[in-house]
């Protein structure tokens, strides 16, 4: 395939990335903007692949058979609540292969090829730092997120110094490579210490910040690649990593809103000081005595009921109630009850979990309110029916500031006339923090898994009428 060919596949491919990006804005287009982004990448590889640059097909092919085994199988064996771990390591092996991809060019150059000049040396250097990074923040995000580790952020006194200093000797180490790259000691030294910065950034996250790193370092991934890719002069990879590196910091600034943390914070790494509190936050803060309550007496209250604010969380993705609560929907709208869902934006264990699963009963798009469009309707709204949410509906985040979750914008669940929670027991979610709610007076509290008691209940509001 002649250059030029190649070079307007690219393009092509470009085209169906930023099409793809476009559609996959609104869950109604979100499986075609999914189609074309994948068909964009299978121009992008066939392209490069017909590229006559290759120098040896047995093992690209061995390498495709083994990543596409491997893929498969996890892609298929996945849980839906485990998705947050697996774009981790997808993420944190992006990263590595930028950086070993960089590596072997810089060796190259050593064992006697031509000296990399203009931006190349450069783009080596990145490619090895933001790789390096990502790879070791994304295990360590791995481990947390897969309890392999404590959640709780990591801090020590004096942890901005440290992370101060050792981005300095960073910044000293990638000036030393670009400018003398045959110095074996600056890259080894910059290898090592970027690994050691990304499990340094990423220790002191944790608790509700996880959505943050995540889709942060799935940006530092795409920046990686675009490194990569003026590495290799391939300019699919440096417009792809550049769309994953740009779409990435759009999805951080989302979460950052959503958490109400400031970007700043987390590009320069402070996140240590707004954590801190997590480490010593008394999850037991909130007290009281909470009320049980069954389906039917749920039912008699429902039956009264003009209108409900439903509130999803991660529970009912555990439970897979999505199904389940799609029925007790249309009953309840049957008998005249208005249902709308409440979305936060960190519901669940990743963004647009909860459209996700709600799509997938074919809820109505329009029934599904973002949380900033919905809260003031809570007030003039009967029931609001929770199911499996915890930390988005914790109360405390608008008034304990010593919580680890405050400041953090809520679901104003606790503003309606009557409250449903349901959940397994009092335990805590994914932040690990008790919540007042709980003892409000006019919540009231059905303990089981979520489909049993959804399921439970449409019965008991089905023999009511
Ligand atoms: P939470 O994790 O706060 O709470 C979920 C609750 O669901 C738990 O308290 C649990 O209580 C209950 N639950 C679990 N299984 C079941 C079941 N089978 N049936 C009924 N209830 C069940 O979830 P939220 O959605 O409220 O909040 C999401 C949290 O996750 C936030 O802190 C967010 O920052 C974080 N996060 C979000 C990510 C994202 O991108 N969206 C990524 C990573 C983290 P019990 O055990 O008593 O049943």
């Amino acid at each position: 395939m002649s250059g030029q060919l190649v070079q307007f596949a690219y393009l092509a491919a470009a085209v169906l990335f930023i099409l793809g990006l476009r559609n996959l804005g609104s869950p109604k287009t979100a499986s075609r903007g999914n189609l074309m982004a994948a068909v964009g990448m299978a121009i992008a590889i066939i392209a490069t692949l017909l590229n006559q640059g290759v120098v040896d097909y047995v093992v690209i092919l061995a390498g495709v058979i083994v990543g596409s085994a491997i893929g498969a199988v996890v892609a298929t064996r996945i849980e839906m609540t485990a998705m947050p771990q697996m774009v981790a390591l997808l993420n944190g092996f992006g990263g590595g292969a930028s950086a070993l991809v960089a590596s072997a060019e810089w060796l190259s150059y050593l064992r006697g090829d031509e000296e990399p000049s203009g931006i190349v040396p450069l783009a080596i250097v990145l490619g090895v730092l933001i790789g390096a990074i990502t790879f070791t923040g994304s295990l360590i995000a791995f481990a947390k997120l897969q309890e392999l580790m404590g959640g709780a952020p990591v801090t020590y006194p004096g942890q901005q110094i440290v992370n101060g200093l050792l981005g300095l000797l960073l910044l000293g180490l990638a000036t030393g490579l670009v400018l003398d790259p045959s110095n074996m000691n600056f890259y080894l030294g910059l290898l090592a210490l970027s690994s050691l910065m990304g499990v340094l950034l990423v220790i002191p996250i944790g608790g509700a910040d996880m959505p943050v790193v995540i889709s942060l370092l799935n940006s530092y991934s795409g920046l990686a690649a675009c490194a990569t890719g003026f590495v290799l002069g391939n300019s699919g990879l440096v417009i792809s990593g550049s769309l994953v590196g740009a779409s990435g910091i759009v999805l951080t600034k989302i979460m950052c809103d959503a958490m109400n943390r400031s970007l700043a914070n987390v590009l320069f790494g402070a996140f240590g000081a707004v954590d801190a509190s997590v480490a010593t936050a008394d999850a037991g803060g909130a007290q009281g005595t909470a009320k049980g309550y069954t389906p039917e007496d749920a039912a008699i209250i429902f039956s009264n009921a003009r209108n409900c604010i439903i509130v999803p969380g991660y529970g009912m993705a555990v439970a897979q109630a999505q199904h389940a609560v799609r029925e007790l929907t249309d009953l309840l709208e049957s008998k005249g009850v208005g249902v709308k869902f409440a979305i936060h934006p960190v519901a669940g264990r990743m963004p647009g979990h909860m459209n996700v699963l709600l799509a997938e009963a074919d809820v109505s798009y329009d029934k599904l309110i973002e949380m900033d469009a919905i809260n003031s309707e809570f007030p003039e709204t009967d029931v609001a029916l929770v199911i499996g949410a915890n930390d988005v509906v914790n109360p405390d985040a608008r008034t304990a500031k010593d919580s680890p979750i405050y400041g953090m914008p809520i679901l104003d669940v606790d503003r309606s006339g009557h409250v449903f929670v349901i959940k397994r027991s009092m335990n805590t979610g994914f932040a690990g923090v008790n919540n007042p709610l709980f003892f409000n007076d006019n919540t009231m509290m059905i303990f089981g898994d979520a489909k049993g008691v959804i399921l439970a209940l449409t019965e008991s509001v089905k023999e009511l009428v």
